[in-house]
């Protein structure tokens, strides 16, 4: 098979089937890497020699051909806010420059014993505050399907090397809305599991009681075996759940039977771009023609999913980014006149290490914890979170699943919203919802919009029930194969 038709994992497996090895394979993607992102710019870090040594080592002890291994010898890019021994985990910020974690996150850990290979670390926004890969302390990410547009955030350098091709699955994390936002942006599947399906040891926290780490795949089925793999239970995160984890990938060609699916049309009547809206009529009727029926939903309280995530991340973001101080990895700010004053350590290096955005998180948090706001600010919105739940359970009491719009516009171009706050927060008005509640959420290629950029069809379904979320997403994409439709090759050399 030639490399340029590498594209899921399960190409890259018949290739080693018929003879290809795990070094051949991953000498196959650091050359488009190397050939390919200059201009897309979704790698922070290119793992080279190390991963070349990985899969020799997959090649040397027979993993790559273990059929119960179906990521042995396949490349994966992880977002560097997720901690990987030996190579760089900068979460984009400048504060954490030159960090080279002693140890893995436990989902790296899965990874590395699944016989996957590390090829490198994507850009994402700093921390994972953002909506664009602009907040990055290195140059952003550029969307490859129109290199003027931003590929979303904050994941947006693992969503842009999996559409380029330049890796066939990727991870990312989903605060409120990272994986799947990106996702869509770019035309791939992206998951963000429930809150407590996959450990979140060694992801570097930003919002703790929203974020978990998903997949990026081309295809629903890699994202089901990827989350299969990274998923279940971890005595090193005190919130991962005990939920049995099933081989997600097995079923996914049996179809949901008549399944019910539920759209908020009342959250869709302002702000949704024309385009956008036409695909997701589009994406209803081939649902429709499957079996499902759709039925109108209220879910009056997700009107304040933006303002409430506003409140609670930031509250929980500028507790988590304490701990960077200068003293104990990463950044210091140099010495300046008194070297004993540790309270001017701690200022000009938090100053200089945090960029505008992080800072901005920060203040906002501090302010909506702070004693005399507290009770009208961060209480009121964990109420207002426990409302948004329960929309969604009476939901469910009727309905298999939720489907929305991943996003209200596909891509807008670099810089068109950086000057603006909070139209880029506004973005996130079909995503927070299903961090607040904890619920799993897929977004899959949805068609495209008038000027061809891709479109996402989002799914938010039960919690741990991702299986059948899975299945819907797949049936979908039978007869919706959007993932088939490529970028550009834009090529440096
Ligand atoms: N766009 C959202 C934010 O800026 C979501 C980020 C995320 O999911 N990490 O907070």
């Amino acid at each position: 098979m030639p490399s340029s038709d590498l594209q899921t994992t399960a190409d890259i497996r018949a290739a080693m089937s018929d003879g290809a090895t795990a070094v051949d394979i991953c000498t196959a993607y650091l050359e488009r890497i190397a050939t390919q992102d200059g201009p897309i710019h979704a790698f922070t870090h290119v793992a080279g020699e190390r991963a070349l040594q990985d899969a020799a080592e997959i090649d040397a002890d027979g993993r790559g051909r273990d059929p119960v291994l179906p990521l042995a010898g396949v490349p994966i890019a992880i977002k560097d806010n997720i901690c990987t021994q030996g190579m760089p985990t900068t979460a984009s910020s400048r504060i954490l420059a030159g960090f080279v974690p002693p140890y893995d996150a436990t989902v790296v850990e899965r990874l590395r014993a699944a016989g996957a290979v590390i090829v490198g670390k994507t850009n994402c926004d700093e921390f994972a505050m953002g909506s664009t890969t602009e907040h990055s302390a290195c140059e952003p990410t550029h969307n490859p399907w129109d290199l003027t547009r931003v590929p979303g955030g904050s994941s947006g350098g693992s969503a842009a090397a999996v559409a380029a091709r330049l890796a066939p699955i990727a991870l990312g994390s989903d605060t409120g809305g990272s994986i799947r936002q990106p996702a869509a942006f770019c035309g791939i599947v992206g998951l963000k599991p429930t809150y407590g399906r996959v450990s979140r040891y060694g992801l570097l926290a930003f919002a703790s009681s929203l974020d978990q780490i998903g997949p990026f795949a081309l295809t629903v089925s890699d994202a089901a075996v990827l989350l299969t793999v990274i998923a279940g239970h971890d005595a090193a995160d005190a919130t991962s759940s005990a939920e049995a984890v099933p081989a997600f990938g097995a079923r996914l060609a049996e179809p949901v039977a008549h399944p019910t699916i539920g759209v908020p049309w009342h959250l869709l009547e302002h702000g949704v771009d024309a385009g956008v809206r036409a695909a997701f009529d589009a994406a209803l009727d081939v649902l429709r023609s499957q079996g499902a029926t759709i039925v109108d939903i209220l879910l009056p309280h997700s009107v304040y999913a933006v303002p409430t995530y506003y409140v609670v991340a930031p509250a929980e973001a500028s507790s988590n980014l304490s701990r960077y101080d200068g003293v104990r990895f990463g950044y210091r700010a140099p010495a300046n006149g008194d070297r004993s004053d540790l309270g001017e350590m701690y200022n000009r290096t938090r100053s200089g290490g945090f960029g505008d955005e992080v800072k901005r998180r920060i203040m906002l948090g501090t302010y909506a914890l702070s004693a005399g706001y507290y009770d009208a600010y961060y209480v009121k919105a964990q109420q207002v979170r426990t409302l948004i739940r329960r929309d969604y359970d009476a939901a469910f009491e009727r309905v298999d699943a939720v489907a929305m719009p991943t996003t209200p516009t596909a891509a807008f171009a670099l810089g068109e919203r950086s000057e603006d706050p909070l139209q880029m927060y506004a973005g996130d008005v079909f995503t927070a919802s299903a961090n607040l509640t904890g619920l799993p959420a897929l977004s899959v290629p949805g068609g495209h919009d008038a000027s061809g950029l891709p479109v996402g069809l989002q799914l938010v379904g039960r919690a741990f029930d991702e299986a059948n979320l899975l299945r819907l997403g797949a049936s979908y994409e039978r007869d919706a194969a959007w993932w088939r439709d490529r970028p550009p090759v834009h090529t440096t050399v």
